[in-house]
């Protein structure tokens, strides 16, 4: 089976390691020619508007997926009268525009952050006055990690967003004071069968995932059925193929969703040990039209992301049950460089394992408590 990936990131490069022992191949398209996934597998070098690249990238795949949403669906689309593209385009399109996500939710009944549209900065004042503080403003497109998004607390901030926005269509959103961030994963197989990985619970700083604790505890029956049919509605209103994520906000009892994935996602990457099947391989089964596999956890798992640098190897690797993931990027502040697993058979076993982690991981920022509700 040959399979293109629209994107080379590690994202990529883990669906490739998971493809690999299934006799798998793989072509990827990036415009870098540092993409990760260089390392491992062969690799167009062009832009994804570029008709000449795509047809190269295209030549006798049997397959197209994305491990990077921002995509442009034109690219897809012209893929797909050559071959087949799963995730279908309609996801990425939808998952592109954060208006488009919300019109998806409202339609389907799915809870979300109450949200207001914004054009320009001018009409601030109205959507704000419509939400009240506080806001966060969000551009509609291109967003991710954090990214494109504030903040407004104050009838001053509101002043000088005004200003300082982007000329660009915007979302403004009420500023949920959640008590925790939980993500579902989900599989959706050709003939429609589901897979869904059990809750985890996600901690940002600065908009970007920094820890995921799975399976999530303590969590109420009717969230994990809200979170279940939330990701259920979806693959089948958007007649999904492979692996979705959805975020949510809990708050007050309640599950808010707040953005879809429409491709693996880094709130999974612990399912590589931590589950029987990984995220990366029910992708690749998925649109591949093979048998979706058995989405239980193996006790309980915490993925620390490492952001902008490293922990020295040698002291992870001494931990026992801690599985090191590194991307071959180059340090950078903010840059995804890797991350580590660690695996424990319960939640109480997985806090004292964690304890035995380098200093490095020992930060108030990392809070395993997970008991939170
Ligand atoms: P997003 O790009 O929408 O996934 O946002 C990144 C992170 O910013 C989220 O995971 C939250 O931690 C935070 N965030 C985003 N939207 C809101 C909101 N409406 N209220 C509170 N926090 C938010």
């Amino acid at each position: 089976m040959s399979i293109g990936i629209l994107g080379g990131g590690q994202l990529g490069y883990m669906l490739a390691l998971a493809g690999y022992p299934l006799g798998m191949r793989f072509r990827f398209l990036d415009p870098s020619p540092e993409a990760p996934v260089g390392r491992i597998a062969p690799r167009v070098t062009g832009d994804f508007s570029d008709r000449a690249a795509l047809e190269k990238f295209a030549h006798g795949l049997e397959v197209v997926t994305y491990e990077f949403e921002n995509v442009p669906v034109d690219a897809a689309h012209f893929l797909a009268k050559k071959v087949s593209v799963f995730p279908p385009p309609v996801a990425l399109e939808t998952a592109q525009d954060r208006l488009k996500e919300k019109q998806l939710f409202d339609k389907l009944g799915i809870g979300t952050t109450q949200y207001a549209t914004l054009d320009s900065a001018y009409d601030l004042d109205a959507a704000v006055k419509k939400i009240g503080l506080p806001v966060v403003v969000k551009t509609r497109r291109m967003g991710y990690d954090g990214k494109g998004q504030w903040v407004l607390r104050t009838k001053e901030e509101v002043g000088v967003a005004k200003e300082n926005l982007p000329k660009v269509p915007c979302l403004v959103e009420k500023f949920v004071p959640f008590t925790r961030e939980l993500s579902v994963l989900a599989a959706r197989a050709k003939g429609g069968e589901t897979a869904l990985y059990p809750l985890v619970e996600n901690q940002h700083r600065s908009g970007i995932l920094r820890l995921s604790l799975a399976p999530a505890q303590k969590v109420a029956a009717e969230i994990q059925k809200a979170a279940e049919e939330a990701a259920r509605k979806t693959l089948e209103a958007l007649n999904y193929v492979g692996v979705l994520a959805i975020e949510f906000f809990e708050c007050e009892g309640q599950l808010l969703a707040n953005e879809m994935a429409p491709r693996v996602h880094n709130s999974g990457h612990w399912t590589i040990e931590g589950a029987v099947t990984s995220q990366f391989e029910n992708h690749l089964r998925a649109i591949n039209g093979l048998p979706l596999g058995s989405t239980m956890p193996i006790g309980a798992s915490a993925m620390i992301n490492l952001i902008g640098e490293l922990p020295d190897s040698k002291q992870v690797l001494a931990v026992p049950s801690a599985h090191l993931h590194l991307y071959g990027k180059e340090p950078r502040p903010g840059r995804k460089l890797g991350h580590v697993t660690l695996r424990a058979p319960s939640f109480e076993n997985l806090t004292s394992r964690f304890a035995s982690l380098p200093s490095f991981f020992q930060r108030p920022e990392f809070c395993l408590n997970g008991n939170r509700p």
